[in-house]
């Protein structure tokens, strides 16, 4: 008589198939990191853009989903210098603080940990590059506004390759310096121009704008898109591995004006860079790509439409909101990101990711 196999050892069966199939598509632990911070990108912004986006939906091609809660140290409501610190340094500060902690003392950041492993590092922004986000991976400021400050900290290397507006802060500073000369002395490419062109270069400065870049509705066109691809194009040369920070700045503005639509062409932007980052990390079992928010911007609401199958959005404020925010992740080591936790924890999960202490 033949005995029947045991429901257990079908299951056990199951499971090792699926481990082997998990870890054949990833490994356990990424050399590239792809974080990508939609900038006041709630989960309302999220639910309203997507319903009405006719391409794909990025977001559902992520297997591991968390939540992060965004207060900074002295406010429930943080502001993106506070939240993008969290992420940098792993220490919640005061709001508008830029790489320091809440007795504004310099702490190292991801980019500078990543360097001190050989690691490559890289900004691409719809900001200027000096904006609080960016700025807040390799530079040390009491204060977010002091645009011409940060930009100097550009000179200690630990940011290879930045992308995006702020022409003005390198060559028309307040101060008179001559800071692009000094960056190229540095080693670095010093490129301003309207539009993004391929470069071989691996340590390059690429303005495209005085300040912020246009607006998607001003025909920004597929910029983001294009400077990720670049970027990950200059960073993949070196073989350590490498960090790239890329944010869809202005979702955030478009919630400040409480701007519906301003918003959502933004968000559909970003869908369509984060599309174009997990298509190559589909192809990279090395890399993890995650995808967060430093906070809500606008308390938005979607709320009932005359037309049943429709929504009216509302804004219930000008400002941030103090909602958590989702996380996304895939690739190697992605699951580390589910749960529900403080942002700070995601400086935690990336440094033990990349073994950068
Ligand atoms: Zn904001």
């Amino acid at each position: 008589m033949i005995k029947p196999i045991s429901f257990k050892v079908v299951l056990i069966t199951l499971q090792c198939v699926l481990s082997i199939a998990l870890s054949a598509q990833h490994a356990s632990k990424p050399k590239r990191v792809i974080f990508l911070i939609g900038d006041g990108m709630g989960l309302s912004q999220i639910s309203g853009a997507m319903s009405t986006y006719t391409g794909q939906n990025a977001f559902l091609r992520f297997p591991f989903i968390g939540l992060s809660k965004t207060s900074s140290a002295k406010q429930y409501i943080t502001d993106s210098g506070a939240g993008a610190t969290a992420f940098s340094i792993g220490k919640k500060t005061y709001n508008h603080a830029i790489g320091v902690d809440a007795d504004t003392v310099p702490l190292p950041t991801l980019f500078e940990l990543a360097k001190q492993r050989k690691l490559s590092t890289g900004v691409v922004v719809t900001s200027s590059i000096q904006h609080a986000t960016p700025a807040s991976f390799y530079a040390h400021v009491g204060n977010r506004r002091l645009y011409d400050s940060i930009s100097t900290f550009l000179l200690n290397g630990n940011c290879d390759i930045a992308i995006g507006g702020g022409a003005d802060f390198i060559f028309n500073r307040k101060d008179k310096r001559d800071l692009s000369a000094e960056l190229k002395a540095s080693g670095f490419l010093v490129i301003n121009d309207t539009i993004l062109k391929d470069i071989a270069a691996t340590k390059y400065i690429y303005l495209l704008a005085k300040d912020g870049m246009p607006t998607m509705q001003k025909g920004r066109g597929d910029y983001l898109k294009r400077a990720a691809e670049q970027a990950v194009k200059n960073l993949s040369t070196n073989k350590n591995g490498f960090m790239l920070m890329i944010e869809g700045s202005q979702i955030d503005w478009g919630g400040h004006e409480n701007n519906y639509k301003y918003m959502a062409s933004e968000l559909y932007d970003f869908n369509e860079t984060i599309n174009v980052v997990l298509d190559m990390a589909a192809k990279d079992k090395e890399m993890l790509v995650v995808v967060t928010a430093d906070h809500e911007t606008g308390g938005l609401a979607l709320n009932e439409h005359d037309d049943p199958l429709r929504f009216s959005p509302i804004y219930t404020t000008k400002d941030h909101s103090g909602v958590m925010v989702p996380v996304f992740a895939y690739g190697a080591g992605a699951q580390e990101f589910a749960g529900m936790y403080e942002n700070t924890e995601i400086f935690n999960k990336l440094v033990k990711l990349l073994n950068l202490k």
